[in-house]
């Protein structure tokens, strides 16, 4: 028994073990999608890789083309699953003019069968080639496939013989409208089409998210929609392996009690450099300090012109003098807090403040204030819209 457990150990022990990039745990034994022989070759190559330590991404784009063929087979298998989810009839079973935005190769072929159809006969038409029953025919054809309309507005289809090939490609692009001008826009692909595509965009930025994919994408493709770029990037398993998803934590992980008014006041700096205007007295203030009492949320603002500590200092007092002092101090970690000569004028002026800092780049620990410094923002942002409209100086 115990030699059996140690020789599956190797496989299962590390904790990016390259059979289980989903994280799914009834998958973990053995692919399953594939057929018996591969399944154990593939065990093997996993295991002689996994001794040696070699990352995901490597094995997906290392030498092994058996093993990349295979994730790239469970990447396609997992976004095809969750892609188009919505899928109906195509258009020729239900009849409508369809307006999914990517649509099946079945249905893209139906679209250029008619509009090519019906482009060339029209042509005929115009010049008075066509025999009567072909005539008749025609507008048989048209009152079948009314959608047929929009879609030759909507199209514009090219036949294209890349080098190397001897049949003819066919490219659909769509009609795009910019500054009331028509022209050939981007590139229609298929469902199946897509995966393809996104792949290419994907692999090509480095496994850059999901928003930068969809941008480079959206340069050349019409209608690769961001939920399918998000769906590419959520089943890329070497985008799991890179940033492991993790359940996002809110908040401060150690509540903070207050019990009364000015048990804790919370202190931070506002950048308004890009905002900066004078004071009454002709002073450029840059800074916009807010206290909070933690308690209640009453939020006092002070504008302070550079981010020193005499300034902070000051207006503090000033602060302090008219409502009275906290308990405790809690401040950022920021210079001009941490600051020996703060905390000796605060504790010269009253020994009895506890003074706290947040931990260093952990906005979490400030998360009350920050959370205030936001709504200050959007607020100074619209008093200061609402006065330009009015005007007025936004000061
Ligand atoms: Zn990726």
């Amino acid at each position: 028994m115990t030699a059996n457990n140690n020789d599956t150990l190797p496989i299962k022990s590390p904790r990016k073990s390259i059979k289980s990039p989903r994280k799914s745990p009834g998958k973990r034994k053995t692919p399953q999608p594939s057929p018996q022989t591969e399944t154990t070759d593939l065990a093997k190559v996993c295991v002689s890789h996994d001794t040696s330590k070699a990352t995901l991404p490597e094995l997906l784009y290392g030498d092994d083309p058996s093993l990349q063929e295979y994730y790239l087979s469970r990447h396609r298998k997992a976004y095809f699953d969750h892609a188009f989810i919505e899928e109906t009839k195509t258009i020729q079973e239900s009849g409508k003019l369809d307006n999914r935005s990517t649509k099946t190769k079945q249905d893209l072929q139906h679209i250029v069968d008619v509009v090519t159809h019906w482009n060339t006969t029209a042509k005929y038409e115009k010049d008075g080639s066509l025999l009567p029953k072909e005539l008749k025919e025609f507008r048989e054809f048209k009152k079948n496939n009314k959608a047929g309309f929009k879609w030759r507005q909507y199209y514009n289809i090219e036949k294209i013989l890349l080098p190397g090939d001897n049949e003819e490609t066919i490219v659909i692009r769509r009609m795009e409208v910019k500054n009331k001008q028509k022209y050939v826009g981007r590139i229609i692909v298929s469902q199946e089409d897509s995966f393809d595509r996104i792949q290419e965009h994907h692999r090509m930025s480095g496994h850059l998210g999901a928003e930068s994919t969809y941008n480079n994408c959206n340069l050349k493709y019409f209608n690769i929609t961001q939920a399918m770029v998000q769906t590419f990037c959520k089943t890329c398993p070497t985008c799991l392996e890179k940033n492991p998803i993790l359940p996002p934590h809110v908040g401060a992980q150690k509540v903070i009690y207050s019990h009364q008014w000015r048990d804790r006041f919370q202190v931070d700096l506002i950048d308004m450099r890009k905002f900066a205007r004078p004071n009454v007295y002709g002073v450029v203030q840059n800074w916009i300090m807010t206290v909070k009492d933690h308690f209640s949320g009453f939020t006092a603002l002070f504008s302070i012109p550079q981010k020193k500590t005499e300034f902070v200092a000051h207006e503090l007092e000033k602060y302090f003098g008219l409502v009275g002092y906290p308990t405790i101090f809690h401040t950022d970690n920021g210079n001009e807090f941490v600051a020996r000569q703060l905390l000796d004028m605060i504790a010269e002026i009253n020994p009895a403040i506890i003074t706290v800092t947040g931990r260093p780049r952990t906005p979490r620990d400030q998360g009350s204030v920050e959370r205030v410094n936001q709504t200050v923002k959007r607020i100074l942002a619209d008093v200061g819209a609402e006065r330009r409209n009015e005007g007025k100086d936004d000061n």
